[in-house]
């Protein structure tokens, strides 16, 4: 087991600290899942891409790893996010919308979306989770976590519903400053709703005879709220003290707050000991979202000829821990900076059955990764974490063709354990990407174009090089120029 600290900025003490397991080397870890009613956008995934590369460093640093990201599968209300179980239910909504029309009921689109997010999920090469609980394969505990609330004096029932009581749990607000309070004050929207004591307090349970996915419980038939599925999910497979919870950074309240309120009441020990919370991806500066009706799909984006791997580089183009604005420009240099990684590793492994000789780039390739990795233990640094990568493909490009066994040996090892750290240039979950034929030239013929327009400026003939670049500008390919020879790519837009 490596040494090196791994260090994540942690939401409820509000610093950097170092990720700690509770027993040596084996983390547990839980990350809210999607609420399947609809395809998972590229947002959700760059919050499940955090907890993937949470994962992959853990890995590397050689940990085990018990990963629960649960399915939400129960239709909550259009409301739960600023508020509290108000608004309509989603998956009532969707199964009356027009995409809803294939379905016979909520259950099948509940079963539907979450195979599509499962293969989103496999494209975009995360790492399988070790255990995907549904919240409709738990309601049972639900219910009884209720009663016990009930029991407790944390919760009470009302004609509507069963509901926690805020006031009961004096640490409320403690991980998004949203105290009973502060609430009152007005600095966050809750519902006001006249079977809840306090507004601030929240559904644990709905009583519903008319919702379409309705269970029996003592307060008759109805649905669970939003946030007892993961605490009870989270407590079922990892045990009563978590040592990392994550999710988008919208889930730190109502979500994650409610979490804390309901297990800390639950077992009288700490939820969770570290939260790591992802930024938005933004489109034009604002949240992508499926409300909003501005956001891409990964199968969207492959329909478009995007390789699912570009998307996945694209979305670590920033830190988790700063709002990521996806765009064009953005899935235009990832296709570049893949074609690479990929041009580097195929060259390596090439070059495998040269003779031998000295070994070149391996001294430079193990502090290479070494660094990479110290990045991603630095808070998930995945810029640094890339720049690494890219060095290494440089540096191997260099080398070229005629590098000795030894130096390809070194090469290939330094990609492949790049690949393991960050996923980023072959997929290891066994899928082919189905990504659209690209229309216009073929492969082919732009590396025809290019091979002469680099003979033109080989001999110096500037005007001729200029004239190509521009034949393939109007062919929509871009040139990428550098050291180590020209790489181009296609031009393709969201
Ligand atoms: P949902 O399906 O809405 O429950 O969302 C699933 C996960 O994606 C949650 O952890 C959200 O916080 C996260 N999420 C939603 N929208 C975005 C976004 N635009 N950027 C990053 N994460 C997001
Ligand atoms: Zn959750």
């Amino acid at each position: 087991m490596s040494h090196k600290e791994f260090r994540l900025y942690d939401t409820l003490s509000k610093r950097v600290k170092p990720l700690e397991t509770q027993e040596p080397g084996h983390l547990r870890f839980y990350s809210c899942g999607p609420t399947v009613y609809s395809y998972t956008h590229i947002g959700n995934f760059r919050s499940f891409l955090t907890s993937d590369l949470v994962v992959r460093t853990a890995m590397a640093l050689g940990w085990r790893v018990t990963w629960v990201c649960n399915i939400t599968d129960v239709g909550h209300l259009t409301q739960d996010s600023f508020a509290d179980a108000a608004g309509e239910d989603k998956m009532a909504r969707a199964l009356h919308s027009k995409e809803g029309e294939r379905f016979h009921n909520v259950w099948e689109l509940a079963e539907y979306y979450t195979e599509a997010y499962k293969q989103d999920w496999r494209q975009l090469n995360l790492v399988e989770p070790t255990i995907r609980p549904k919240a409709t394969q738990h309601v049972r505990e639900q219910i009884l976590a209720a009663e016990d609330l009930i029991a407790k004096g944390f919760a009470y029932e009302t004609p509507t519903g069963v509901y926690y009581s805020v006031e009961a749990f004096p640490d409320y607000g403690k991980l998004s400053g949203n105290t009973q309070e502060n609430l009152r004050k007005g600095v966050r929207d809750v519902v006001q709703d006249d079977n809840k004591r306090e507004s601030a307090d929240f559904a644990v349970w709905k009583k519903d005879d008319k919702h379409l996915m309705q269970w029996f419980s003592p307060y008759g038939w109805g649905f669970p709220g939003w946030h007892i599925e993961c605490s009870v999910m989270a407590r079922a497979y990892l045990g009563d003290t978590l040592d990392l919870h994550s999710g988008g950074e919208d889930n730190i309240f109502p979500h994650h707050e409610c979490e804390i309120a309901q297990s800390e009441a639950l077992t009288g020990k700490p939820f969770s000991n570290h939260w790591l919370h992802t930024r938005f991806l933004q489109v034009n500066g604002e949240k992508m979202a499926k409300s909003a009706g501005n956001f891409y799909t990964v199968r969207g984006l492959m329909e478009k000829g995007f390789d699912p791997l570009a998307i996945r580089l694209a979305l670590m183009g920033g830190v988790y821990g700063k709002p990521l604005n996806f765009t064009d420009q953005g899935l235009i240099d990832a296709m570049g900076n893949l074609e690479r990684l990929r041009r580097a590793w195929t060259l390596a492994e090439a070059a495998a059955a040269n003779a031998s000789g000295e070994d070149t780039l391996g001294q430079t390739m193990s502090v290479l990764y070494s660094e990479a990795l110290d990045a991603m233990c630095d808070n998930l640094n995945t810029s640094v974490a890339l720049a690494k990568a890219l060095e290494g493909a440089k540096l191997i490009a260099r080398e070229g063709e005629s590098m000795s066994a030894e130096t390809a040996r070194s090469a290939a090892e330094f990609l492949s354990q790049i690949n393991e750290l960050l996923g980023i240039i072959r997929s290891e979950s066994g899928v082919a990407p189905t990504v659209a034929a690209p229309s216009g030239p073929s492969d082919a013929e732009i590396d025809a174009l290019v091979e002469a327009r680099n003979a033109a400026k080989k001999s110096k003939n500037f005007a001729a090089a200029d004239q190509l670049r521009n034949e393939l500008d109007a062919l929509g390919i871009e040139l990428r120029d550098s050291p180590a020879g020209t790489t181009w790519v296609r031009k393709i837009s969201l």
